[in-house]
């Protein structure tokens, strides 16, 4: 008999910690991505995404400072890598880093001022600053690759694609095709995070023009959607027991550095909008109790896409994404590339 078809999208943010420290290359990036890239290598699986925080790259690029050439190096080896590996790198753009202070001393850095957190909040110079940067960094990374493609999409930090006619003159002159910023369901009107996916498409991808939750079939873009799930079928009592004794046992993220706050604002937003009632699909959120709801949902559905981020993950986290994908390779045959997935 043959095996049932899923769609199954892998997707990370390659990304330090956006809060007050950023955490170290090593542990946010290198070591948990290498546990990644060897988790798909025993499976056999290709075209994970990985959307690199181009914006930080810049901000390394251009800094004296041997510690952050050495970081630099480290980082784009590693991209090399997973490009080698038959994965995509994209591009994934914080604008805050703008205003990033490096901490020389530890070898980290500030991000606190989220005034430029949103795309929407550069000017016009800072925004062809970054866009250029980012495809320049990563086509000179693809170059010295064995691995050729168009680097034709994008993800926006913190989701903030909106409005779309901020980004629409960027994706057109750097030939952006695909967009991967929409989380259905999602809303938060907050200074930082600003989205409204509540009335996108029931589609899971769909062709946009001028705003990216509004479908057009003939439109130049296309939006391949993150998956969400009730938090009902994942929050179960069991599970938040098991999350307190995960966190008892010393169960910890790889990652290093502070996250952003949230403030009481977004709090407020994300409840007032529905926002908790879901989550998304992520690695870093996956743990034993969370396996059957995990297999259900791919089981059930023809698509999943999901969002995770290397700084994120335990081993916990990870020795559950290996059970999760021993399954999935046995009972389905999984497309994960996203250029062959092109309506659901
Ligand atoms: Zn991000």
């Amino acid at each position: 008999m043959s095996k049932g078809a899923r769609n199954v999208l892998f997707t990370f943010d390659y990304e330090l910690f956006l809060g007050s420290k950023s955490g170290s290359v090593i542990d946010c990036l290198i070591k948990p991505t290498d546990r990644l890239l060897e988790l798909f290598k025993k499976y056999t699986l290709q075209n994970a995404i990985f959307f690199v925080d181009t914006s930080y790259l810049y901000r390394l690029k251009y800094i004296e400072s041997s510690a952050c050439r050495a970081d630099l190096k480290l980082i784009e080896d590693q991209l090399i890598h997973i490009i080698n590996n038959g994965h995509y790198v994209f591009p994934h753009i914080h604008p805050h880093w703008l205003d990033a202070i490096y901490i020389d001393k530890v070898n980290q850095w500030d991000l606190s001022n989220h005034s430029k957190y949103r795309f929407h909040n550069i000017n016009e110079k800072e925004r062809e600053v970054l866009f250029a940067e980012s495809i320049s960094i990563l086509n000179k990374l693809i170059a010295k690759s064995n691995r050729k493609y168009d680097l034709n999409s994008y993800r926006a930090g913190g989701w903030s694609i909106q409005p779309f006619s901020d980004f629409k003159p960027y994706f057109i002159k750097y030939n952006m095709k695909n967009d991967f910023s929409v989380v259905k369901g999602f809303k938060n009107l907050s200074q930082a995070q600003y989205m409204d996916f509540i009335n996108c498409p029931l589609k899971n991808i769909y062709n946009f023009d001028d705003e990216v939750n509004v479908e057009v079939s003939t439109g130049q873009f296309t939006e391949y959607t993150i998956s969400t799930i009730s938090r009902k079928l994942t929050n179960k009592l069991s599970s938040l027991i098991w999350e307190k004794i995960l966190w008892r046992i010393g169960s910890r993220s790889y990652g290093d550095g502070i996250s952003m706050v949230m403030t009481d604002q977004d709090h407020k937003n994300l409840k007032e909008f529905g926002s908790f009632e879901k989550e998304f699909l992520a690695i870093e959120l996956l743990h034993a109790f969370k396996l059957n709801a995990y297999k259900k949902f791919i089981s059930d559905n023809h698509y999943t896409h999901f969002i995770s981020h290397p700084k994120m993950l335990s081993e916990h986290n990870l020795s559950t994404f290996d059970r999760l994908l021993r399954y999935l390779t046995s009972n389905f045959t999984l497309q994960t590339d996203f250029s062959h997935i092109s309506s659901i």
